[in-house]
């Protein structure tokens, strides 16, 4: 098969293409949707970096090599970097884009030290390897990261695509000691040159995919965390709260014993009325703050309504609850509430119970609670009842 420099060269404008076509849907994604706008930004930078890259490299012998070689390899170094720091950049909305613009400055410098001209197999080295680091790096944090989501779906899967980039770029650097030479014209039209450039194309389809599908991901866990969250306490709303209490009861059919904490603020109804709404609502966080870090990771906070909060415990006894909730009362209790250079002391009445036989539903348990928490209201609050 004869390979012709026009089939080259639509390929090689197809790569540029879709990279400046990418880089164009991540910019709007970033400015006019607002869907993770620093991350999205920075996809659009690692595509606009790949598309003028690629260009400069096709132009290689027709403009001056001051423009063509140096800046060309930094630019294609400085996409990987960017795709790099944007996966950590969707999953975490922390941007790692130190480390990444100190890589790029390094190697910069170092290619810039290195003799222009020749084969240049060194600059192929290090914009692939560094680049399958860079890559290889992010999919390892994609890949834990997604691992480490709660929930129905297991999303690991989602980073391979990363893997397979970084494999590449390794086998791009690889393929420099094999056949010297080739990285430096990409309308050549040898057979390497011409799998080089589908292998191109594949990246930019890959690597755009992947982000997109994190961002996908993004989006579904915010949306599933707005339906099963209170907005004002950040601790499971009504809805969600009796659905682990369900799943609780039913684990508890087959052996593994649950208790519940109910926790009720002490004479919110004044606090208000004194220091009004705004203060009752900042109570209301403060309180579930303070508590959480009582809680441990299996454990479930949930707010029942109004100024009334319920914690799910699961494999726990009414003694396990009762230290808990002692725990909790006296965190409440410590420190009062601070509003408006004013400290209003804070307390909470709280009643315990644990699943026993004969509870047909949580829901038993649950009204077991509630009644152990009106007898703490009755001994004279901010008190635990069993
Ligand atoms: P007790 O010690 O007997 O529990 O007295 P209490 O005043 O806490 O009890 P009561 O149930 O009479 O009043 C609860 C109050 O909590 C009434 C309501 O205005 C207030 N409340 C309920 N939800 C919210 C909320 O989201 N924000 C604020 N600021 N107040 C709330
Ligand atoms: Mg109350
Ligand atoms: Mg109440």
């Amino acid at each position: 098969m004869t390979i012709t420099l026009a089939q080259t060269t639509t390929l090689l404008a197809t790569v540029v293409f879709m990279h400046g076509v990418s880089a164009l849907v991540w910019a709007t994604l970033a400015m006019v949707a607002r869907i993770a706008p620093r991350a999205s930004l920075t996809m659009a930078a690692a595509n606009a970096c790949a598309a003028v890259a690629l260009t400069l490299m096709a132009r290689r012998g027709a403009w001056p090599d001051a423009w063509t070689h140096w800046p060309a390899d930094v630019l294609n170094l400085a996409s990987f970097a960017l795709l790099g720091a944007a996966v950590p950049g969707i999953l975490t909305s922390r941007l790692p884009w130190r480390p990444a613009a100190a890589v790029v400055v390094a190697l910069s410098l170092v290619m810039l030290a290195l003799p222009d001209g020749g084969d240049m197999r060194w600059q192929t080295r290090i914009v692939s390897g560094a680049g399958a680091v860079l890559v290889l790096v992010a999919g390892v944090v994609a890949w834990r990261h997604l691992q480490g989501l709660h929930g129905r779906r297991t999303p690991a899967p989602l980073a391979l695509p990363l893997f397979l980039i970084a494999l590449l770029l390794a086998l791009s650097c690889a393929s420099s000691f094999v056949a010297p030479g080739h990285g430096h014209d990409p309308r050549s039209t040898e057979p390497i040159n011409l799998a080089l450039l589908w292998l191109a194309l594949l990246m930019t389809l890959l690597q755009n995919a992947t982000l997109a599908f994190l961002v996908m991901m993004r989006l579904i866990r915010r949306i599933e965390r707005l339906l099963e969250r209170d907005p004002l306490t950040d601790a499971l709303n009504r809805g969600a709260f009796d659905q682990a209490l369900a799943q609780a009861h039913a684990g508890w059919r087959r052996g593994r014993g649950y208790a519940l904490v109910m926790i009720d603020m002490d004479r919110f109804k004044q606090l208000n009325d004194t220091l009004g709404h705004a203060a009752g609502d900042a109570a209301l966080r403060w309180m579930v703050n303070e508590v959480r870090p009582c809680l441990r990771e299996v454990d479930r906070f949930g707010r029942l309504g109004g100024e009334e909060f319920c914690v799910l415990l699961p494999d726990t006894d009414i003694a396990g609850a009762a230290l808990v909730a002692e725990r909790m009362r006296a965190l409440v209790n410590a420190t009062p509430l601070r509003w408006l250079e004013q400290d209003w002391p804070l307390s909470a009445s709280l009643g315990i119970a644990e699943a026993e036989p004969g509870d047909a539903s949580a829901s038993a348990v649950l009204a077991r609670a509630d009644a152990a928490m009106y007898r703490a209201k009755h001994q004279g609050r901010n008190v635990v009842q069993a």
